[in-house]
């Protein structure tokens, strides 16, 4: 007996949970086993801290936080009132289980990089991955271990005012930038302290919201939602998302924060996801407005039973889940495997041995010079030239250039939604930048012309007398940077009008105009375009977008972002994207008033030499499924300067059981080419991935046939026979 005692007081002394070195699964089992229901439902909500805390309300704020809280929406930046509440969960709960910090790090947390749709232009992973691990380096340092992001739904509307947050209209586009967010995000090893938990949202279909709307609804067929939508979750959680995020919309009348199919069937039973599922802000009780629950207390059981492990917001969870049980409507399996999960990535962030950050001073933990050279780097990839009449740019060098418009020295505008914690003094705006590079500052002259709304045109004759003193006008217009994000909606995508007859204004004098456009989404440059002789869209750069662009403008840079989004020529046309279905009349169901053709297509995007590209070479034209297929295509940088291409590989299928898109990307490749160099290009083949298809229940296909494989307007057929 006494030696059982002393082995029983022993293992309550050191609980296998607490046991750094014991498997993580052995860890949540243990821990699992000695929690109350009470306990539970506490881990399975989010609450919010840390939104008007000052120094003299810290305790305040601590007081009222329960020391058993799962998460919490942090919005602070000071590790002080973190370290005050973690303390709380570590000294004051039974179980000492500490809490989990998540907030919104989007683009970047105090360096604000590019939005994401301008980072999807950039066609380079491996810079976004960069940018994702310093922006995880920032957050964990003030105190943040979890980020809502990246959201990776594929939007094909440009009213929805979210499109800035995702990578644009194409599934593999946004499938890669997910995984490379997430390597960023999460690095090798989320108990390093420099990384942080990533989130895919909105799980899914939520880029589809009608109308572009916000918090609307979908109507997505089970077609489409495979075809188009779940791929880039797939390819997320197989990179290892630590979370996903539901959503606020429905998906064909089954909300996506109550979607049993998504959550429980796909997510969890096929994809076997060991992660969790965090509702989005309040989208539990918002079951009750989409009409699929009566109450809070039927809209929590019908949440977590199909699949939503934490209840950001909506209180719920830990109002009613134990009555829930108690009544026999949800399972305690089914609250222990949401509590799991959620133990399982506090185990694996390392939070039970360093729940505590230190108190370093901002300057350590913001705004590193090598930030903030890859916040520029990445700036620099994402701007896109979408026009160049007669190489008007790059400018001469002793070029006289007029700085107009209100966004020429604007700089809050530039930092784009969900900034975290960027600041407009940390932003080197349009004007600034070209101080920067040019030599000589008379060379540049200033007039803002005109707000960004409104009627007030007493600013016109300013702005006209200042571009005829110079030789070229840099025409700075856009969207505030508030009129894109989430509840941003427009119905418009056009520039307001005083925006537009500014342009109109200038073209009077005769000078050439150059259009710096910042926008978080395509925009509908119909009547602007033509006045133009160069535009460069800079989307919202972030802190430090003025450098490059100079950089871009003056010649020192080459551009070579490209989009990754149809600009539609009008804003009825929309839906307009590069993989639609094929139809019956290709050329014809046109619109009498207006082309049915974009503005500028996906993929488009100029840069200051030319490119080549030869005729494309497969290593065999008849295949069987097992067999290897590698296509090649020569790209000759013919100009004069050195520039980098990205070579966009698409497939056709033109006859299957399923009616398949015109052309679909299924590989991308940037390089850097000298001028005069010829580079290879090569694209290995998947062929029952990347020629097969999925079915509306994600069953894979893959059948015999004809394909295409396409580079530009390059193509090469296949046969591939699936019986020999
Ligand atoms: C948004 C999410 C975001 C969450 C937390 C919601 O309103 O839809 O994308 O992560 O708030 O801030």
């Amino acid at each position: 007996c006494i030696m059982l005692c002393t082995l029983e007081a022993k293992k309550e002394k050191s609980p296998v949970y607490k046991n750094a070195n014991a498997p993580t699964e052995k860890r949540v089992e243990d821990l699992l086993l000695r929690m109350t229901m009470e306990e539970k439902v506490l881990q399975l909500s989010q609450y919010v801290a840390g939104r008007n805390t000052n120094a003299n309300n810290i305790g305040e704020e601590v007081k009222n936080i329960p020391a058993e809280i799962g998460a919490l929406l942090y919005y602070s930046t000071s590790p002080r009132l973190r370290n005050d509440i973690q303390k709380k969960a570590m000294e004051e709960s039974r179980l000492g289980i500490p809490v989990l910090f998540g907030h919104d790090v989007i683009h970047g947390f105090r360096t604000v990089y590019p939005i994401s749709i301008a980072q999807a232009c950039s066609w380079n992973p491996a810079l976004v991955e960069k940018a994702c691990a310093m922006a995880a380096k920032e957050a964990r340092l003030a105190g943040l271990d979890w980020t809502f992001s990246p959201m990776i739904d594929v939007a094909r509307d440009p009213r929805w005012g979210r499109v800035s947050e995702g990578y644009g209209e194409d599934p593999y586009t946004n499938g890669v930038f997910a995984v490379a967010s997430v390597k960023g995000y999460q690095g090798d090893d989320l108990a390093d302290g420099e990384h942080i938990a990533a989130c895919l949202k909105h799980y899914i279909g939520y880029g589809a919201s009608e109308a572009g709307r916000d918090y609307v609804y979908t109507e997505i067929s089970s077609q489409t939602l495979w075809d188009t939508y779940m791929l880039p979750y797939e390819m997320g959680v197989k990179a290892g998302a630590a979370t996903l995020m539901s959503g606020f919309h429905d998906i064909s009348g089954v909300p996506a924060s109550a979607n049993h199919y998504t959550m429980r069937e796909v997510l969890k039973g096929r994809w076997n996801y060991d992660g969790f599922v965090v509702s989005d802000w309040g989208s539990v009780v918002q079951l009750i407005s989409q009409g699929a629950a009566a109450n809070l207390k039927e809209a929590s059981e019908k949440a977590i039973m199909a699949g939503v492990d934490m209840d950001m917001m909506s209180r719920g969870y830990d109002k009613y889940l134990i009555e829930l049980v108690k009544e026999g409507k949800v399972p305690v399996e089914v609250v222990n495997d949401a509590v799991r999960r959620i133990l399982r990535l506090k185990f694996r962030l390392g939070l039970f041995e360093n729940p505590y950050i230190r108190e370093t001073t901002e300057k350590e933990r913001f705004l590193q010079p090598e930030d903030i050279r890859l916040a520029e780097k990445l700036a620099e990839e994402s701007f896109v030239l979408l026009k160049n009449r007669e190489n008007r740019l790059p400018l001469p060098v002793d070029t006289r250039v007029a700085v107009i418009g209100p966004l020429g020295k604007n700089r809050w505008n530039l930092l784009g939604s969900w900034t975290a914690h960027g600041k407009d003094g940390d932003v080197i705006g349009i004007y600034d930048g070209l101080e920067l590079e040019l030599k000589d500052k008379s060379q540049l002259l200033y007039a803002k012309g005109c707000e960004f709304e409104g009627n007030d045109e007493s600013g016109f004759a300013e702005a006209v007398a200042t571009a005829k003193e110079a030789d070229v006008i840099l025409l700075c217009l856009g969207e505030k940077r508030n009129w894109s994000g989430e509840n941003a909606s427009r119905a418009s995508i056009a520039l307001p009008k005083i925006q537009e007859k500014l342009a109109m204004e200038l073209k009077k004098t005769g000078k050439p105009i150059v259009l710096l456009l910042s926008s978080g989404r395509p925009l509908e440059l119909c009547r602007l375009d033509p006045v133009c002789d160069a535009i460069i869209e800079i989307w919202q750069p972030g802190i430090a977008g003025g450098r490059p662009l100079a950089g871009i403008l003056m010649g020192r840079i080459n551009p070579s972002g490209k989009l990754p989004i149809t600009f539609p020529y009008t804003a009825g046309q929309i839906p307009i994207y590069y993989n639609r279905r094929q139809s019956a009349r290709p050329h014809q169901g046109k619109y009498q008033d207006v082309t049915i053709e974009p503005l500028y297509e996906f993929g488009h995007g100029l840069s200051y030499t030319t490119f080549e590209y030869g005729d494309l070479k497969a290593s065999a034209t008849q295949l069987c499924p097992g067999d290897k297929l590698t296509v090649e295509v020569l790209v000759t940088n013919t100009g004069d300067r050195d520039g980098m291409e990205t070579v966009h590989w698409f497939i056709t299928d033109p006859y299957s059981t399923i009616t398949r898109p015109v052309k679909e990307l299924k590989y991308f490749e940037k390089r850097m080419l000298k001028a005069g160099e010829t580079g290879i290009f090569k694209f290995e083949v998947d062929l029952l991935h990347d020629l097969g298809f999925v079915d509306g229940d994600g069953r894979r296909f893959f059948e015999s046939g004809t394909y295409y494989i396409q580079v530009k307007d390059k193509k090469v057929k296949v046969e591939v026979a699936t019986e020999s």
